[in-house]
């Protein structure tokens, strides 16, 4: 577009208030009385409304009055586990009847029952399940989720979870960031060969994977309950000889050094956080790696060290927040109930919770160019909102839902996945 007002949009929504996300000053970016025209599925046209171009013949093909709406980019949930089977919820009956969690684990329960139920399921009926849960999301007000693989822990059933993830975008009007969660738990029947299953990740799982597309990312679990730092340095050189962005959940229960870690290899994000110090977050900033933080595995886990927030604000960490949804932790799909426990537990602003949710998780998937905020020329992703201001969306524990939603310039169909 050399000069976009020459030309009639696709659409125009007028007669709203606008969170851009953008600004120097990482403020909201308000415009109000505002206007945003779209065009071949991208931002053609955002200001105030006054301001619009004065020509005699119409502006855009369709224009919509949002009635003092508020829009604001397309919600952005950068770190789930959505592409599961089977849930959970016995187990915390158990939990709270005061079964250990070592016995839960003793009984088959914790990570590998979902790792049995991944690998039962068809790719049809997983497809189904993660559609189902992503749907949700939409109508929430996302327009690109994150799907991890880990519960499948050898290529066929790796290779299902990624393909329900993939399925999600061509299924619904979302934009799905695929990762390889190859380092996630030893599966049971490595359980006394560690080193033989990195060296099947490494040289077999990974690489078939990556050659079929499937593979945005490459993510791994470095606790003491999962891979060591020189476990997942092997995970990582292998990613990067194969050209793969990384990303690292990272001093979740303790302090390994993940941080730092992540640093090392300049992760897109370094995710949790709880237990990082002072060098971890200089590392961080050094390298420009978001700090994804997951308010609600630290709700659902009753932690009780929030990460450092104070920290990361003073070295000028990037600080993103999403939803970790997973049947063992984070058993949750609203984002708005994320940004209030963000702000609860972590102190975030109302403003930095939806920045995470927004602007900072789309560095965090390598999508900064493309979405996370209104401007010109970026993907028209939206969410339109009945609110007093974008504060609200933080605001109420169980969340809020979007009027409309609009991704690549398409309103919704039909408010279809609208709650
Ligand atoms: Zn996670």
């Amino acid at each position: 577009l050399t000069n976009p007002t020459s030309v009639p949009w696709d659409r125009l929504w007028t007669n709203c208030h606008i969170a851009t996300m953008a600004s120097a000053d990482r403020s909201y970016g308000l415009i109000e009385d505002a206007a945003v025209a779209s065009h071949a599925g991208r931002i053609a046209w955002v200001g105030k409304r006054a301001q619009l171009p004065r020509t005699s013949s119409k502006l855009a093909a369709e224009q919509i009055d949002l009635r003092a709406a508020w829009l604001t980019p397309g919600l952005i949930d950068a770190h789930t586990h959505l592409a599961f089977a089977g849930e959970r919820s016995a187990e915390f009956e158990q939990r709270l009847r005061g079964v250990s969690y070592q016995d839960i684990l003793r009984t088959g329960g914790g990570i590998l029952s979902t790792v049995r139920s991944v690998r039962a399921a068809s790719e049809s009926e997983l497809t189904v399940q993660t559609v189902r849960r992503a749907a949700r999301l939409a109508a929430l007000g996302v327009t690109t989720v994150e799907i991890k693989s880990g519960y499948g822990m050898n290529l066929e059933h790796e290779r299902k979870q990624l393909r329900a993830a993939r399925a999600v975008g061509e299924q619904l009007s979302l934009r799905v960031s695929k990762t390889f969660l190859g380092a996630h738990a030893i599966p049971p029947e490595f359980s006394a060969r560690r080193a033989d299953f990195l060296d099947r990740v490494t040289e077999e799982i990974l690489p078939a994977l990556a050659s079929e597309g499937l593979v945005d990312a490459v993510d791994a679990f470095c606790e003491a309950v999962a891979f060591s730092s020189s476990e997942v340095a092997k995970l990582f050189d292998a990613a990067q000889a194969l050209g793969l962005r990384v990303k690292l959940h990272a001093d979740q229960l303790s302090d390994t050094a993940g941080a730092e870690l992540a640093a090392r290899y300049h992760a897109l994000s370094a995710d949790h956080l709880e237990y990082t110090g002072q060098y971890g977050v200089d590392c961080l900033a050094r390298a420009k790696t978001v700090a994804m933080l997951l308010p609600a595995a630290f709700y659902f886990l009753r932690e009780s060290q929030p990460p450092p927030v104070e920290a990361l604000r003073a070295a000028g960490v990037r600080i993103a927040i999403a939803s970790d949804c997973n049947p063992g932790t984070a058993p949750v799909l609203s984002p708005g109930s994320v940004m209030n426990m963000a702000c609860v537990q972590f102190r975030l602003t109302p403003c930095e919770a939806l920045a995470g949710y927004t602007r900072e998780a789309s560095h965090a998937l390598g999508l900064a160019d493309e979405i996370g905020t209104i401007e010109v020329g970026k993907s028209a992703d939206f969410a339109i909102w009945h609110c007093a201001g974008p504060h609200e969306l933080s605001y109420w524990i169980d969340g809020s839902a979007p009027i409309g939603r609009v991704f690549r310039g398409e309103p919704d169909p039909s408010g279809a996945g609208i709650a």
